[in-house]
């Protein structure tokens, strides 16, 4: 595939600066216009393409290339940057008394009513942009509001913030020299449940809302991290602007951002006057609920920049905006029964069915209640009436029992001793309890529908009740079982779709889009084993283990042989989690797993991965270690194991665990055994300790 494309360019240099275009263009389709047009698995494959090229063509080198998003090196703290303008705080109000009250002094101040605009507040984590040029050069947190932190590098991760504007575009107004945009990094929500999925399946505790997520992932002094967690952003303010256009209102400065592909509000608002921004806020606080990101109130600013700067500010906060803060709903409706439902990982989850209740716009039948402790501690009972609330970012959880309301009739709830899939014993630890059968049907089932998810094996169209019927109808058993789908088969199901609208008439799926889930699996298989392992549900094992393995190790068969004290010397990995990475990636049970997908034809190597690594190099430094497959053995005086796999792998080196003809170089300490021997049979370089050093002083 890409061979064939290559052909079509004359230059190497010609498809470089396409492949740029193309993929930054995608990002402003998908993050500012909401237009997508190219599939994430099409990105990917594009931007490898363009890694592979600028790794050959070292001199076509560009710091806002999109490979560049992501540097190799993890920092060791951020430094602090001074805003040229202050990053002030907006006044709250929660009723719309106090957004009349502010509407009135400000019409007061001005002496004649002004034109306002109404925009949704995006629940994330204010950021201020620094472009130069239209070249992004700095990206700080807001702070006290007068200082924040650098945490550029981990804002160039964010495929939603542009690196280089795009000055060219129709309609667009001549860059300025300098200019900061303010606006809010966000985890969107189908994100922000993502990562609690995989958290859970790792036993790790859940993030506790999408804002919290958004500004912990920023604080991670790895960009990577921020790489990995699909943020999003979207713009609401200035900064300092030096030279271009001189804006006169806000709503032609977002105007402007949005031409240079910077992500605004789309359903930002013009208002005549506050009865339109209350108007607004009506409007928006029935559909907020349906929204991909969570909103806990609408900014209501006067769009003049001279009236802004005629009503000035207070110590705090801006005189000419103030923002209303939506409450979040409640409702009392009575619980039914307790369904404790099995995750991918095995935990049992407690889930409360309820009589169904209308809240914030929709029928809430289910509800959370976290865990046994937490139902124990609010002390909800079977028949209780319950207090319901439905926040923007989370799904309805049980707040507390109506104590006053008892009849005497409740019924105290129990954990179950036994899974309710598989009647397996449970364990407990701390709240949660888990059903350790790996071969639990409700576990595998969820795995499957994690198994085909866009971040995993991404085959796009099996949606969980297409899931849930092959695997009731006996087609699906196994992993494998997905890659052996038969069109016709799949095109009999009753269509996803059809069954979410609940409606009788039994729509089949129809070959399009069967023959289109077929395609898509066939693709999965090339995958690699990286995103196999990372996909599987494997206990303790998630998307970075599965990369840090992959990246070690050429293939399963390696991996599978490798010993617990090889797997623990590893970044990341513990002497416990590699025991249990031993015992499972051996076990009868994922064996025949693996076998059975070896069969159908799924790539088991991590050839895919370990190119990819070494492309998102930061580069700078045209080491003599870049490209090279490097193997440690034996014991390193002057050196932590570690820290030198990162320090070599920032050179661009892959660093893995067993010596083979792929393999560059051997660096050998004292005591180097098997490795060493298997390196002079293979012919393979070998260099002692001072021979690394040399090379890294280069
Ligand atoms: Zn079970």
């Amino acid at each position: 595939m890409s061979a064939a494309s290559s052909n079509s360019w004359k230059t190497p240099h010609e498809e470089v600066v396409h492949l740029r275009d193309l993929l930054e263009r995608a990002n402003t389709a998908y993050y500012c216009d909401a237009e997508p047009f190219m599939a994430d698995s099409e990105y990917d494959r594009l931007l490898q393409r363009l890694a592979d090229l600028e790794a050959a063509h070292p001199e076509l080198a560009d710091a806002t290339s999109p490979t560049r998003r992501v540097g190799g090196a993890a920092i060791d703290g951020f430094t602090s940057v001074r805003h040229a303008r202050p990053m002030q705080s907006i006044d709250n109000t929660y009723d719309l008394d106090g957004l009349r009250a502010w509407a009135a002094r400000c019409e007061k101040s001005l002496g004649r009513s002004s034109s306002l605009v109404a925009d949704p507040k995006v629940d994330g984590v204010a950021i201020s942009l620094r472009y130069e040029k239209g070249v992004l050069v700095q990206a700080a947190t807001r702070g006290d509001g007068a200082v924040g932190d650098d945490v550029t590098s981990n804002i160039r991760a964010v495929r939603a913030v542009p690196l280089r504007l795009r000055s060219a575009a129709r309609g667009s107004a001549a860059l300025p020299d300098v200019l900061e945009v303010r606006g809010e990094i966000y985890m969107p929500l189908a994100e922000f449940q993502r990562i609690n999925a995989e958290r859970s399946a790792r036993n790790e505790p859940e993030l506790a809302n999408a804002r919290n997520a958004a500004a912990g992932t920023l604080k991670s002094l790895d960009p990577a991290v921020t790489a990995a967690r699909r943020l999003s952003f979207v713009a609401h303010g200035r900064g300092e602007q030096r030279g271009g256009e001189a804006f006169t209102s806000f709503s032609a400065f977002i105007a402007a951002l949005r031409a240079w592909g910077i992500p605004t509000n789309r359903e930002s608002r013009a208002c005549a006057g506050v009865t339109d921004a209350e108007e607004a806020i009506a409007s928006f606080e029935r559909r907020r609920e349906t929204l991909p990101y969570a909103v806990d109130g609408m900014v209501v600013r006067v769009d003049s920049f001279a009236d802004q700067d005629a009503l000035g500010s207070t110590e705090r906060s801006p005189r000419w905006i103030i923002a209303f803060k939506y409450q979040a709903e409640r409702a009392t409706t009575r619980l039914v029964r307790v369904d404790w439902q099995v995750g991918k990982g095995g935990t049992i989850t407690p889930r409360a069915a309820m009589e169904p209740v209308w809240i914030a716009g929709s029928t809430v039948r289910h509800a959370t209640l976290h865990n046994i402790e937490e139902i124990m501690r609010k002390d909800i009972r079977i028949g209780d009436l319950v207090e319901v609330e439905k926040a923007g970012e989370v799904i309805p959880q049980v707040i507390a029992p109506v104590v006053s309301a008892r009849t005497g009739s409740e019924q105290p709830i129990e954990a179950p001793m036994h899974c309710p899939s598989c009647g397996s014993v449970l364990e407990r630890e701390g709240p949660k309890v888990f059903c350790v059968n790996p071969a639990c049907p409700a576990q595998f089932r969820e795995r499957v529908k994690w198994f085909v998810g866009r971040d995993q094996m991404a085959i796009d169209g099996l949606g969980e009740r297409l899931i849930d019927q092959l695997i009731d109808a006996g087609i699906v058993r196994g992993f494998a079982d997905l890659f052996r789908l038969d069109a016709s088969a799949v095109a009999a199901l009753t269509s996803e779709a059809q069954l979410a609208s609940g409606k009788t008439s039994q729509r089949k799926v129809g070959d399009r889009t069967a023959q289109s889930i077929v395609a898509m699996a066939e693709e999965a298989k090339g995958r690699g084993l990286a995103r196999l392992l990372g996909s599987m549900g494997i206990r303790l094992l998630g998307v970075t283990a599965a990369k840090t393995l992959a990246r070690a190790y050429p293939d399963l068969a390696a991996l599978q042989a490798a010993s617990a004290a090889e797997l623990e010397a590893l970044p990341d990995i513990g002497e416990r989690t590699a025991e249990i990475f031993v015992q499972n990636l051996n076990s009868p049970l994922l064996r025949g797993m693996f076998a059975d997908l070896a069969a159908v034809g799924v790539d088991l190597t991590s050839r895919d991965f370990s190119a990819s690594t070494a492309g998102n190099d930061r580069g700078g430094n045209a080491s003599s270690l870049r490209g090279k497959t490097i193997v440690l053995t034996g014991t390193l005086v002057g050196h932590d194991r570690r820290a030198l796999t990162e320090m070599l792998e920032a050179r661009g080196a892959k660093v893995t665990g067993s010596v083979s003809r792929k393999t560059d170089v051997v660096i050998a300490g004292s005591e180097a055994g098997s490795k060493l021997d298997k390196a002079r049979e293979l012919g393979v370089e070998v260099w002692d300790e001072a021979r690394l050093d040399q090379e890294l002083a280069e």
